[in-house]
């Protein structure tokens, strides 16, 4: 059942629109192919690119849709309602634009940024390694400094759309502690930067998540976004828009438990009558429906705020915290409603399930998320 959404202008109505088109009718006829065969969509990210849909945050005048962040993020809940895994590049291709838009100079993003908010070079984001996740600023990944720029060692972890995205955010160690992080846009084509095979994941199976292996990689000067020091800052700046993007692909995964549990409850008969008026299964359902709306408010609040130009990076974690949650404990109720069927891979509730575990745990743990709003209350 189509959301019925408030929006703000009629430009932002027919976005909505030709979000779901393409959902429908290129996303849905091969997304249970490509999970169950975990293979990469190829082409799927140039539609996406073609319609505008991978830069939609971003200003026109480097090409990108010039919208709210409120909008954007409710294209990223249909795509995700939808297709998970292709929703999370979508958001982490968003969160890769980030360091250059916000940090770099403007002829860095005269070089770079149209090719990358069009869609024709695909972003990815590498902060985590094998060691340093949760504490990213103990990260180990070495970028010392030689004639003309930098040579990398090191390993990075966990990075989606691995192998295949075009450009890497690297954060690496230039200097001593959290102030000696620096920020990199490396090429894919780089000298000495190799990809491990994709990880063996519990789901989000379309898009290849890998580790990556920088062996003495040359990175010129001209590639270093922010000045030396500025990383951790950058990648920081860049996780709080990010976070919001993981909210929205919660809300959206909920969305679709809930509408496939109700749509299954409706048809479903026991002790003589549809399941969903039994009251313990309505309340059941009432309880989901609650939820994912108090969790899609949450997030519009943190994103009208940063639409506002207001501080958001608490309400990006609180809303990172409650979507996320919510969307674990409704899409593990809507495996409850269809019963046994839901165990099955038959019925989408139980990928829905599984791909709502990954958002509690990336772009910092919901731990984290805590750490970050308890710092805020603390001043
Ligand atoms: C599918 C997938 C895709 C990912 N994509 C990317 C990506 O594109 N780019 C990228 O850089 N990373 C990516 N990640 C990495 C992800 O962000 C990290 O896995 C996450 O930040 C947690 O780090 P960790 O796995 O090292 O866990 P750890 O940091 O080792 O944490 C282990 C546990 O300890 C808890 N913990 C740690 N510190 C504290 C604390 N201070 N207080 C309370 N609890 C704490 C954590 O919450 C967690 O429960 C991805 C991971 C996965 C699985």
């Amino acid at each position: 059942m189509a959301v019925d959404r408030l929006l703000p202008t009629d430009e932002a109505r027919d976005l909505i629109q030709l979000t779901r088109d393409i959902a429908d009718k290129v996303l849905a006829p091969i997304v249970d192919e490509h999970e169950k065969a975990e293979t990469y969509p190829e082409g799927v990210f140039a539609t996406l690119g073609e319609a505008g849909l991978l830069s939609l945050p971003y200003p026109q005048e480097w090409g990108g849709g010039g919208q709210p962040y409120e909008v954007y993020l409710q294209v990223l809940e249909e795509i995700a309602a939808c297709w998970a895994a292709v929703a999370v590049a979508v958001s982490v291709h968003s969160l890769a634009c980030h360091p250059l838009m916000a940090f770099g100079t403007e002829e860095q993003k005269q070089q770079w940024l149209p090719e990358m908010l069009s869609g024709t070079t695909i972003g990815a984001y590498s902060l985590s390694e094998p060691q340093a996740g949760s504490d990213a600023a103990a990260l180990a990944c070495k970028a010392t400094a030689v004639d003309g720029g930098y040579r990398v060692d090191g390993a990075k972890a966990w990075i989606t759309h691995g192998g295949i995205a075009d450009f890497y955010n690297l954060f690496a160690r230039t200097g001593e502690g959290s102030k000696g992080i620096s920020c990199f846009l490396v090429p894919k084509a780089t000298e000495g930067l190799s990809f491990g095979r994709p990880e063996q994941k519990m789901g989000l199976h379309a898009v290849p998540t890998t580790s990556a292996h920088y062996d003495d990689a040359f990175v010129p000067t001209e590639r270093r976004i922010g000045v030396e020091g500025q990383g951790l800052q950058i990648a920081f700046s860049a996780l709080d828009s990010g976070r919001l993007g993981i909210a929205a692909v919660a809300v959206g995964l909920a969305q679709a438990a809930l509408d496939e549990a109700v749509a299954y409850a409706r048809e479903r008969t026991a002790f003589g009558r549809r399941i969903i008026d039994h009251q313990g299964l309505g309340f059941l359902l009432a309880d989901m429906a609650a939820a994912v709306d108090s969790a899609r408010a949450t997030y519009l609040d943190a994103a009208r705020r940063r639409d506002a130009g207001l501080p958001y990076s608490r309400n990006a974690s609180v809303a990172k915290l409650v979507a996320t949650d919510a969307a674990m404990k409704v899409t593990t109720d809507a495996v409850q409603v269809l019963g046994g069927y839901g165990y099955t891979r038959d019925f989408r509730v139980e990928r829905y399930m599984r791909e709502a575990k990954i958002t509690q745990i990336f772009e910092g743990t919901n731990q984290i998320q805590r750490l970050v709003i308890g710092r805020h209350l603390a001043g």
